[in-house]
């Protein structure tokens, strides 16, 4: 393992192996299995980490329950569980350093994109939830049947929740999960993914810090049919948040049916249209579509993996973007230069590549890359790649690819672009590239999509709903809605004649 000693990061690492967080305690698994983590870029192995199996989860469950029922933590005064989740939000600011080193050897991505984006974004989701807990209002209901009555709302926390997140942005996920659920008063259950469970072990050592109480937060890294599918199938967990593929979205829905109906918000992939209009700013327009694409590899849900151009600009769009696309710089996350990282394992870089193939094979015209870059055979790269001329029915144009692989498709008109943009079973999010501001209203409204960025594309805040129509999902994650999500609504009425 050839960690460099002056990595802020490199503590962390050195104790090893890593262990579950269970009731505030770090142990074994209960059979004893581990599981390694490799360093994406290199290869090489990066930790071994202790692998939740079915009778973890059920030992992380109960301790979850255990401090839910005690309300250890939901039944604090509002402004203790506000200032521990404030503190949280600070701790993940000061070690920021050592996050996004530890994002960036465990997943790939840039270590710029890791400090300015996602450890920022991580540190105030927890400060945005950390506002909320002293805000969990209900309302009074002017009842008209005869008599006189005082009807009241209560928001409740749901209980123990089982949350369970992918490998693309395993810090920002876990903050989007646990923070909102610990600001309504839950106990919850984590399960990072088993490609990147190491940063959701790092905020844990910081919940505990923090003084949020043992039980409140339990991290069981493990594989996705165990662990997540007990998790899923749990009989005493009341909810499950999950935000992974839609394939394995639909067992976790399929789970929740069979075992007790627990409350389920699913957050699922996409192949989201990125639209270029004739009368856009071109250059604003090229650069949105290249980061639409190519931010993180290509591994973002919301990838603008689908760009629309109006035919007057099609040729120079694709031309613009392909000078981009030639100066990028690939290489080792770690290396501050790199603007764009290795896949996340083998088997994404596998997946991407068997999709490029399919795309030459259904006879789409490859403009860029296609393959692993030069001298950087020992890591998981695949180059940036262009697909022009694509048509709708391709394969490559149907489904998430998830990897640095951009289809362009031509366009005629409004209703044309529409139709097109729209022939999809997702719809998470669309970016919308025009000067002309009523056709940026008219097409965001036309669009079915849970997000639609105008002249601008993957702009995330803790403020703005997160969330997909059709196949992408079921709910909305960040701002208020979050709170509808990990909460129950409970009305009283009282006979106050
Ligand atoms: P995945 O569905 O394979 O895995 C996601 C998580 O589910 C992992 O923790 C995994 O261990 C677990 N899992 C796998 N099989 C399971 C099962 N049978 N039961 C319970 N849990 C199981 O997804 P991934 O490859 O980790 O991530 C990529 C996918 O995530 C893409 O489809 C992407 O679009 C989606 N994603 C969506 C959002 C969003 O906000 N909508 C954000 C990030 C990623």
């Amino acid at each position: 393992m050839a960690i460099a000693e002056d990595l802020e990061v490199a503590r962390f690492l050195k104790d090893q192996p890593k262990k579950l967080f269970i009731g505030g305690r770090w142990v074994e698994s209960a059979s004893g299995r581990q599981f390694g983590v490799e360093n994406p870029a290199t290869g090489e192995s990066l930790a071994a980490v202790a692998e939740a199996g079915a009778e973890d989860v059920d030992r992380a469950v109960a301790a979850a329950r255990r401090s839910f029922d005690s309300g250890v933590w939901r039944d604090l005064p509002p402004a203790e569980r506000a200032r521990a989740l404030w503190k949280v939000g600070d701790m993940i600011e000061e070690r920021a350093t050592e996050f996004a080193q530890l994002e960036t050897l465990d997943n790939g991505m840039p270590i710029n994109d890791a400090l300015l984006f996602h450890a920022p974004l991580a540190a105030a989701t927890f400060r945005y939830y950390a506002g909320w807990v002293t805000k969990l209002d209900g309302a009074t209901q002017q009842v008209s049947l005869p008599g006189r009555y005082l009807s009241y709302t209560l928001r409740e926390p749901v209980g123990v929740v089982g949350q369970i997140i992918p490998w693309n942005f395993p810090l920002l996920m876990a903050a989007w999960k646990v923070a909102p659920a610990l600001a309504c008063g839950n106990s919850v259950v984590l399960k990072p993914s088993e490609e990147t469970p190491l940063s959701a072990l790092l905020l844990a050592e910081l919940l505990q810090e923090a003084e949020v109480p043992d039980g409140v937060v339990n991290v069981v890294p493990g594989r996705g049919e165990i662990a997540g599918a007990r998790l899923a199938a749990h009989p005493d967990v009341d909810k499950v948040a999950f935000t992974g593929s839609t394939e394995v979205g639909k067992l976790i829905a399929r789970a929740s049916a069979d075992s007790n109906l627990k409350r389920v918000s699913l957050e699922l992939g996409g192949k989201s249209p990125n639209i270029v209009f004739a009368d856009a700013d071109l250059t604003r327009a090229v650069s949105g579509a290249f980061f639409g694409i190519f931010f993180n590899q290509g591994q973002v849900c919301s990838a603008g993996s689908r760009l629309f151009v109006q035919k007057k600009v099609y040729d120079e769009t694709l031309d613009e973007l392909l000078k981009t696309v030639k100066e990028t710089r690939i290489g080792p996350g770690i290396d501050p230069v790199t603007q764009m990282g290795p896949l996340v394992s083998k088997a994404q870089q596998e997946r991407v590549l068997g999709y490029i193939t399919l795309g030459n094979k259904e006879g789409a015209r490859m403009l860029s890359g296609g393959g692993r870059p030069a001298g950087l055979e020992e890591g998981y790269f695949v180059e940036p790649t262009v697909f022009a001329d694509v048509d709708g029915r391709m394969t490559i144009a149907r489904e998430e690819i998830f990897g640095p692989v951009l289809s362009a498709i031509p366009f005629d008109d409004e209703d044309d672009l529409v139709a097109k943009a729209n022939s999809t079973i997702y719809g998470l999010v669309a970016g919308v590239w025009t000067s002309d501001v009523a056709r940026a209203h008219r097409v965001a409204h036309a669009l079915k999509a849970g997000t639609v960025y105008v002249n601008c594309y993957h702009i995330v805040d803790p403020v703005t709903p997160w969330g997909g129509y059709k196949q992408s999902g079921w709910g909305r994650e960040l701002g208020p809605y979050a709170l509808d999500l990990y909460t129950e609504l409970k009305n009283v009425i009282v006979d106050i004649s």
